[in-house]
């Protein structure tokens, strides 16, 4: 048999050609665009301005990427939602949204868990399944959006996995969430995050995109980072920052650094200022997180003191920096963890 195409990771002008090879018009393909990236249809019998011949053949050439949604945990204290989503394949996958005054945020996993292997992390412990197709990343937004019947207008890629370990689809993503053809969500309103994998963030920053690139730092010095975080054994602290800087540089977008506090581990004020020197001339925004405990771990959170102290140090040296809300403390907070939990059962 063969395979069918993936047809909701195709950009409008693949479409095209595409359809024109099974002998279709060209302007079908926008027509197939419209009714998967504005109307988010689940079955091809849905597109009602297109010939019964030619959903005969999309049911026999094409897949339709859809996403089921399993669970969906509502938190009481703040609105946020986590859902969990079953893939065509049967793996499962979490994305979470959030609401802020400012709009409504979703974020999504970019691989079926993860094989970066950090100490903190619920999503790794299994490791890596593989990574989501494009269309897998788009229909976490498109089934948020429909379940909540709003619009969402950020989108962060903090979810399970490494984004930038699953480069290529991760850019057909960005692509395909910001054309204006479909969601329309603007390139500055999409955060990618990234555990530090330095040829891929040069990459990504040769591409000329207006994302924003968040680089999970968690320690001030090589050893305590290396402790924490595996990857950062095939890349120094040094090539890392060098490659924020250069993304910097080459797309005029500030780096966010994400700094997990873990009590004990690295909250003390010999690593704040660390920290503030190490990013010393950078135009970058400091995220603080409380880390967030995970069973598997034996790892708790700085307490609110630490973490108060911390960021005066930073703000003392000019740091632009926040203390990361924590939502949805009350539904299985940290990535990864509720999927682990449902796979347990
Ligand atoms: N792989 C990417 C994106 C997914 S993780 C990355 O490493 O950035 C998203 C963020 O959550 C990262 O900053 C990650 O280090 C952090 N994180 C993971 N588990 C956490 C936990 N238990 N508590 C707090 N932050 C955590």
């Amino acid at each position: 048999m063969r395979e069918q195409t993936d047809i909701k990771s195709m950009t409008l002008p693949e479409l095209e050609e595409w359809l024109m090879g099974l002998g279709e018009k060209k302007f079908r393909a926008k027509q197939l665009y419209q009714w998967l990236h504005i109307h988010h249809v689940t079955d091809f019998e849905e597109m009602t301005n297109l010939p019964a011949a030619l959903r005969k053949k999309l049911r026999a050439q094409a897949r339709l990427t859809v996403l089921r949604e399993e669970l969906v945990q509502i938190s009481r204290m703040d609105g946020t939602r986590k859902y969990l989503f079953a893939l065509q394949d049967g793996n499962m996958i979490e994305s979470v949204l959030m609401k802020y005054k400012h709009g409504n945020s979703v974020c999504v996993s970019s691989q079926v868990g993860c094989r970066m292997g950090c100490r903190f992390c619920a999503s790794t412990l299994d490791g890596l399944v593989r990574g989501l197709t494009a269309s897998e990343m788009l229909d976490q937004v498109y089934r948020i959006e429909d379940s909540i019947g709003e619009r969402i207008s950020n989108v962060v890629v903090m979810g399970s996995g490494e984004p930038l370990d699953n480069f290529e689809e991760l850019v057909r993503f960005i692509g395909l969430l910001s054309d204006e053809n479909g969601l329309h969500i603007s390139q500055r309103s999409i955060t990618v995050s990234t555990c530090g994998l330095v040829p891929q963030i040069r990459r990504l920053a040769d591409m000329g995109l207006q994302i924003t690139l968040a680089l999970s730092l968690h320690a001030s010095s090589q050893e305590k980072r290396q402790e924490l975080m595996p990857v950062a054994r095939s890349f120094s602290l040094e090539e890392v920052l060098a490659a924020c800087q250069y993304y910097f540089e080459k797309t005029g977008r500030r780096i966010t650094f994400e700094y997990s506090l873990v009590g004990g581990i690295n909250d003390t004020k010999e690593d704040a200022v660390r920290l503030a020197e190490l990013t010393r001339g950078m135009n970058c925004h400091i995220n603080l997180i409380p880390v967030n405990p995970v069973k598997e771990r034996d790892y708790a959170p700085s307490d609110q003191r630490e973490i108060c102290n911390f960021k005066n140090f930073l703000e003392k040296y000019g740091r632009n920096v926040t203390i990361r809300r924590e939502m949805g403390q009350d539904i299985d907070g940290a990535c990864g963890q509720l999927r682990k939990r449902f796979l347990e059962r």
